[in-house]
Formats: structure tokens, C-alpha cells, sequence
């Protein structure tokens, strides 16, 4: 079994219960006894001019090929009413898969790690409650220290 981290992000209608929903997705999937972060807000990345986003981060333990990760977190999404538009455009729901143990991996639709992980704040905060002192495979460094070094400015509010 390897530790499975995910990145739930939402920005548009009931955030919240979409959150959640994609977390009962997922646990009927990978296994119930998966691990949520609080929830952040931070304004929209990238394209700034959009709601602002709600993250959580969530750690399951699985033994899957990570392909077939990545069907399954596509399937959520398009389960919860996704609509695949441009990339880093609004949407309900966005899983991204952040680290799957030491696993590293790119092929053209998938990288893991996620390659902006280390950049964003909205990522490392969530991750850094569930896993500060797991390390990243590439870059040999704890979530904990990434986050400390993280230049990203944008605010990130944990919601209670
Ligand atoms: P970003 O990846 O920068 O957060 P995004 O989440 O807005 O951007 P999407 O439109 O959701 O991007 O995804 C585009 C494609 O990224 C997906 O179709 C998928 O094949 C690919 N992809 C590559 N690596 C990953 C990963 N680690 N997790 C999820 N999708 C990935
Ligand atoms: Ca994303
Ligand atoms: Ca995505």
C-alpha cells in the first residue's frame, strides 16, 4: 500500500458540498479510511479573474497503477458535473493526484509528482497538515520545508 495524496480544488456554486461529495467519491473508491485536511480559500492562480477556490488535500492507501488513478479521479470529476474547459479556467471540481509514495512519473497525461506542487501555497498549506514530514521524491525535500520556502504571496485562509 502507498500513501496517496489528492488535492480537491472548487471554485464555483456550493463549493463546500462539492468538497465533500468528492471526498465520499473517493472513499467508495480507494478506501474509507482516508484522511481530509481543513479547507483553505485562496484567490483564483493563474487566471485571476474568477472566484476564489477552496482547497483540501486527502490521503488514502492504495496499491493501484497510477493511470488507473487518474481514470478513476477523472470519473469524480465528471460525476460531480465537470465541464472540461481551459486549463486553469473555473470549474466544480478539480482532483489532482500531488504524490503517490515515492513515485515518480511522466507520460503526456500524467506527472507525478504534480509538477506546480512546490509552488503554491494553496497545495502545500493542506498537504503540510496531513503529511509535513513526507518527502518530496524529486525534490528531496519535506512539505514542511517547501512550504517555509514557497515564494507564492497569495493568501491562503483556513476556513474553521
Ligand atoms: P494544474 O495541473 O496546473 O493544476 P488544472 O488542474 O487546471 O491545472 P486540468 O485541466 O484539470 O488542469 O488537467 C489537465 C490535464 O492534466 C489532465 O487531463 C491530466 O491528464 C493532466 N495531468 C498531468 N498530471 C496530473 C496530475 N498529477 N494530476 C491530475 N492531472 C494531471
Ligand atoms: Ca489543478
Ligand atoms: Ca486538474
Amino acid at each position: 500500500m502507498k500513501p496517496l495524496f489528492l488535492l480537491l480544488g472548487s471554485n464555483l456554486g456550493d463549493r463546500v458540498s462539492y468538497l465533500q461529495e468528492a471526498y465520499l467519491q473517493l472513499s467508495a473508491i480507494f478506501g474509507e479510511s482516508g484522511q481530509k485536511s481543513s479547507m483553505y480559500e485562496t484567490a483564483a492562480w493563474g487566471v485571476e479573474d474568477q472566484p476564489a477556490f477552496l482547497n483540501q488535500a486527502l490521503l488514502f492507501h492504495l496499491d493501484l497503477p497510477p493511470l488507473e488513478i487518474l481514470a478513476f479521479t477523472q470519473q469524480v470529476e465528471q460525476d460531480l458535473g465537470r465541464e472540461r474547459k481551459e486549463r486553469w479556467g473555473a470549474r466544480v471540481i478539480d482532483i489532482d493526484i500531488l504524490l503517490y509514495g515515492n513515485t515518480v512519473l511522466e507520460t503526456p497525461t500524467l506527472t507525478i509528482p504534480h509538477p506546480h506542487l512546490h509552488q503554491r501555497r494553496f497545495t502545500l498549506a493542506p498537504l503540510a497538515e496531513l503529511a509535513p514530514e513526507f518527502d518530496h521524491p524529486v525534490l528531496g525535500q519535506t512539505i514542511a520545508q517547501l512550504l517555509a520556502v514557497c515564494p507564492d504571496t497569495l493568501p491562503v485562509r483556513l476556513i474553521s
